[in-house]
């Protein structure tokens, strides 16, 4: 049995974080559709989230005090670990570390100084940061163990592309109150939970 985790928006609330970033720009002098806006072009330029790059991007629309800023940031990512949902604690000693594993997709430093920082490492016996489909990986975790399989995940697309190719992945839908990916429906789903609490008997009941 491998219990297959995500981070952001389901162990993490990337939300919460993002939350933080935005007062900062607020002070500024920034509004929150500029905020998004610039958001959505960094994730469409390098496909996630990047400090450097959203700095950069929404620096050009109006000047600041980039280093000033930049430290403000970098105190926020340092106390990450308030972002993990609590549950998730709960949830990972119920189980021992060789079964989990976190599958997260990013294609920045920023993803894995966010994972370092939020002090979940430890808990895994395996961290994957894939710029692929996770279905790829999947497959290859797929692979290399017997037994069964669980994909904890909010992202409808994600999990849909996981069930299409590796049907016999038991699936769970997250959708936290503050997700990214609420509205999006998964077709294949085997579950949909709102957060990691009272999974360990349905983890459990599966055969190993
Ligand atoms: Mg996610």
């Amino acid at each position: 049995m491998k219990i297959v985790l995500d981070f952001d928006d389901t162990i993490f609330n990337t939300y919460g974080l993002m939350q933080e970033f935005l007062k900062i720009f607020l002070i500024e002098g920034f509004n929150e559709e500029q905020f998004w806006d610039v958001y959505r072009q960094c994730k469409k330029k390098i496909g996630d989230f990047d400090k450097d790059i959203f700095v950069d991007l929404i620096y050009s629309l109006k000047n600041f005090n980039k280093e000033e800023i930049n430290k403000k940031i970098d105190f926020i990512i340092n106390k990450s670990n308030e972002f993990v949902y609590r549950d998730f604690f709960d949830f990972v000693s119920s189980f021992k570390k060789e079964k989990l594993i976190l599958l997260s997709f990013g294609t920045t430093e920023f993803q894995k100084t966010k994972i370092e920082n939020s002090g979940i490492s430890k808990y895994f016996s395996e961290i994957i940061i894939t710029s692929r489909n996770k279905a790829d990986d999947m497959e290859e975790i797929q692979k290399k163990y017997n037994g069964s399989i669980v994909f904890i995940e909010d992202k409808a697309k994600a999990i849909d592309d996981v069930k299409k190719r590796l049907p016999n992945v038991i699936a769970m839908k997250m959708i936290r109150a503050q997700g990214g990916h609420t509205e999006t429906k998964s077709e294949l789903t085997n579950y949909i939970i709102q957060d990691l609490n009272k999974l360990e008997g349905i983890i459990n009941n599966l055969r190993d």
